[in-house]
């Protein structure tokens, strides 16, 4: 048997140090430790986070969703090497369920960042191949704990604008942008506005050479669609706005950064900034534990008491609510 405190080689305390120091090795090791799946690891895991808590470093996590082909790597890359250049360090994270299906990690393909995968003050973590959105959430929070114990200043979390993961992502980030690509009124109808309402800055993504005039009209389009939305009487009015930016030419980027810690600043000041992340912690408290419950009904030794019970339920021996009773009591 693995020695505990030694799993994947590992000795937690001395994992803990390496990781609170910053070692990017360390981190995606330990990364690597939260996505798996066996037992014995979720305990290790569980010792990791519980060893790291307490640091009082705060990143500032930021969720970014489009959808394919919008330009997302390519201004994370463009935009990640801006805030490196500044200094800071930017670790990025990917959320792909959709690569349960696919098989293979559309996101995960390190060449679409060349130049931010190679700047020491960046990390790039792929998301992982086999995962459904429940795992996925839970490996991505982690990950932000992790990387946020590691010392990044900026936590970048990528998502496909597909099903529920921008909701996911939005629950975990401090600020959430929607990259948008330059269209005709016919398609700004056609974001959905559960996903316009979550974004804190829209980024309308290609303003440059022939496409610049109808990225600046569809900017002014999706600013009017803005103003309809119910008021955040936590933000300042001018929250949420729509920008314009180029990722290839890196037009527009350090505006964008500008609005990021306006609104970030506002809300620290105000209390909303460390209030959100109470609430998202509770949240995730209680997903967490609906998730374990539900897994553990599905389980034996529950799930033949369970099935035991519905047996009688159906024969009319005991009522539903009596046989819920005598199940829950013993969970
Ligand atoms: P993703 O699928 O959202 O990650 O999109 P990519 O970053 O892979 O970009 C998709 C395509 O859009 C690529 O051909 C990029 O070169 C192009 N693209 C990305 N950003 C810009 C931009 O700012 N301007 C222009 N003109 N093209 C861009």
């Amino acid at each position: 048997m693995a020695k505990a405190g030694n799993v994947l080689g590992m000795d937690m305390q001395d994992l803990t140090k390496r990781i609170l120091a910053g070692e990017r090795r360390a981190l995606a090791r330990a990364i690597t430790l939260v996505e798996s799946g066996r037992d014995d690891h979720r305990a290790q895991a569980l010792e990791l986070l519980d060893g790291l808590k307490g640091h009082g470093r705060e990143a500032l996590r930021i969720g970014l969703s489009g959808t394919p082909g919008v330009g997302k790597s390519t201004f994370i890359e463009a935009f990640g090497c801006m805030l490196t250049a500044r200094d800071l360090k930017v670790a990025v994270l990917a959320v792909d369920p959709s690569s349960a299906r696919s098989g293979g990690s559309i996101l995960g393909d390190k060449t679409r960042m060349e130049r931010l995968s190679r700047d020491r003050n960046a990390f790039i973590r792929p998301s992982p191949s086999q995962s459904q959105l429940g795992g996925v959430a839970r490996r991505t929070r982690e990950a932000i704990e992790l990387c946020e114990a590691a010392g990044f200043d900026v936590i970048l979390i990528e998502t496909v604008g597909v099903g529920q993961s921008e909701t996911m992502v939005a629950e975990m980030a401090d600020l959430f942008l929607l990259l948008l690509a330059p269209a005709g009124g016919d398609e700004l109808q056609g974001v959905k506005r559960g996903i316009m309402e979550m974004a804190d800055i829209l980024l309308i993504n290609k303003a440059d050479g022939d496409l610049k005039p109808t990225a600046i009209r569809t900017c002014a389009d999706y600013a009017g669609a803005l103003r309809l939305l119910r008021k955040r009487p936590q933000d300042p009015s001018e929250f949420p706005k729509a920008l314009t930016v180029s990722a290839v030419e890196e037009n527009g980027l350090d505006q964008a950064w500008e609005e990021m810690t306006t609104l970030t600043n506002w809300r620290r000041e105000h209390g909303h900034f460390s209030g959100r992340r109470a609430e998202q912690a509770r949240f995730w408290f209680e997903a967490e534990v609906r998730d374990r419950l539900l897994a553990k009904l599905a389980r034996d030794p529950v799930k033949s008491t369970l099935n035991a019970l519905a047996q009688r339920v159906e024969s009319g021996d005991l009522s539903p609510s009596v046989a819920a009773e005598a199940l829950l009591r013993d969970i």
